[in-house]
């Protein structure tokens, strides 16, 4: 039976995220950033928290983590290096899985955003869960130094299936369209949908999920190997990485 995904506001612009086993009732948050949201979005669908999938260390990730744990008894998976914020009971890294009642997630390591950063990859599910990596039509801001990693991660999340959705850390959606469309202003795609991004600020929608197929077409960080966008960052011809690095210093400036 397929996972139940509730994504929303939590904080300012952090998503909250909650993936649910209607046959077991198996519940899953993903990263706490406000323990007291998250139990009330569960609670609102009747749904009990059971796990807790840490992407990685930020505090708005895991400030929510121990008063959540303490709460509701969650077993809680995430990287060593969240180990310091967040109660884990877990820590896992590249190659090991965790599971969802039968939703079974590989997990990736995808470090540039944070060192330890992974992303849990539901093949069955078609659900992968990648933090701060991605953003709708955006990425996560690179460490110092971390542009070849961010780039490798990214690649990864990329190659999957076109269906597969992606849920994301944060709403920095309309933000993150412009500036695509600065670099990328005759994507049709993506004019279509900074003109969505600009509705659902207006109305308030929650905008952090997404899928493969539709980064594909419209997020410039994605896009890095299209000559349209070499050319905006003044790098024509130049390997797909290098124009990514530019891509992404530019966003920064933007
Ligand atoms: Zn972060």
């Amino acid at each position: 039976m397929p996972l139940d995904l509730h994504v929303f506001r939590t904080l300012s612009d952090n998503a909250g995220a909650l993936l649910h086993d209607p046959a077991t009732g198996a519940c899953a948050a993903v990263d706490v950033p406000d323990a007291g949201e998250m139990l009330a979005a569960a609670k609102a669908r009747g749904w009990t928290i059971s796990d807790v999938f840490v992407t990685h260390a930020h505090h708005d990730h895991t400030q929510g983590v121990a008063a959540l744990k303490q709460a509701t008894g969650a077993t809680v998976a995430g990287p060593a290096d969240a180990r310091t914020m967040a109660p884990l009971d877990r820590v896992v890294g590249e190659g090991d899985s965790v599971t969802l009642a039968d939703e079974r997630f590989e997990i990736w390591h995808t470090p540039g955003h944070s060192d330890g950063h992974l992303s849990y990859v539901g093949l069955g599910s078609k659900i992968a869960l990648v933090g701060d990596v991605v953003f709708v039509m955006g990425c996560g801001r690179v460490q110092p130094g971390q542009m070849g990693r961010m780039w490798t991660s990214l690649s990864r999340i990329m190659a999957l299936p076109g269906d597969v959705r992606l849920v994301t850390g944060h709403d920095y959606t309309l933000a993150n369209a412009r500036f695509a469309r600065s670099v990328d202003p005759a994507n049709a795609a993506l004019a279509a949908r900074f003109a969505e991004a600009e509705r659902a600020r207006a109305e308030g929608r929650f905008w952090a999920l997404t899928t493969v197929a539709e980064e594909q077409a419209t997020n410039p960080f994605f896009r890095a190997g299209d000559p349209a966008l070499a050319a905006a960052v003044h790098l024509a011809g130049k390997p797909a990485d290098q124009v990514f690095a530019a891509l992404r210093e530019a966003k920064n400036r933007f």
